[in-house]
């Protein structure tokens, strides 16, 4: 964490070197005056927007692992899968390291990036700091990195296509859940939670 509002004053994550915090206008961003590097970047969402966007994440990530993918037909037989069955196939094949890969970055650092967005917006726009507020911040630092919802995505229609050779393919409701999951993430992650500390405690709804 590079921002210390308490201080007034905010650390280049580069260098160290030390700036003054000023409000910076929305899309606005603050960079080092020794490195340049972008040492904060101010969103165009307002905080209820974007809680809006991270609730709507969070309807299509459980539609996107509650329903299956997709439905294969071969020779009248149906099978389905979510992406929890595919993670225990691969569980189930001795492929653990992959397995365990695909479980840590579709499903477990997607999921606390959009909780940890969600506890850290509501306390924001209800005007609470409550103590968690700093390691949430951190822990979002920590596993957005992780989330690959975009990869996985990019690879789920890639089979799609390849498995249309073998059998019919039918989407199921997850995959259009993670299309648009996909397009809600992008807007979620575009928001950097640093901005959080730098909206006062009952400021509602300023950016
Ligand atoms: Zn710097």
């Amino acid at each position: 964490m590079t921002a210390a509002p308490e201080s007034g004053l905010m650390a280049c994550p580069e260098c160290d070197r030390l700036h003054i915090d000023l409000p910076l206008r929305p899309g606005e961003k603050a960079r080092c005056v020794r490195c340049g590097t972008v040492i904060l970047r101010s969103p165009y969402w307002r905080p209820d927007q974007m809680l809006a966007l991270v609730m709507a994440a969070l309807i299509a990530f459980l539609l996107a692992n509650a329903c299956p993918i997709l439905e294969l037909r071969v020779q009248g037989s149906i099978s389905r899968a979510t992406l929890l069955d595919a993670i225990l196939a691969l569980w189930r094949e001795d492929r653990q390291m992959v397995a365990a890969l695909v479980f840590a970055t579709g499903l477990l650092a997607p999921l606390a990036d959009l909780l940890a967005m969600t506890a850290l917006l509501a306390a924001v726009l209800t005007g609470r700091r409550p103590a968690y507020f700093a390691p949430l911040l951190r822990l979002i630092q920590q596993v957005r990195p992780w989330g690959m919802i975009e990869v996985l995505m990019l690879g789920v229609l890639v089979s799609l296509v390849k498995l249309s050779h073998l059998a019919q393919v039918v989407p199921g409701v997850a995959l259009w859940a993670f299309i648009a999951l996909t397009v809600l993430l992008a807007a979620v992650l575009s928001y950097d939670p640093r901005c959080l500390w730098q909206l006062p405690a009952g400021r509602k709804g300023a950016a």
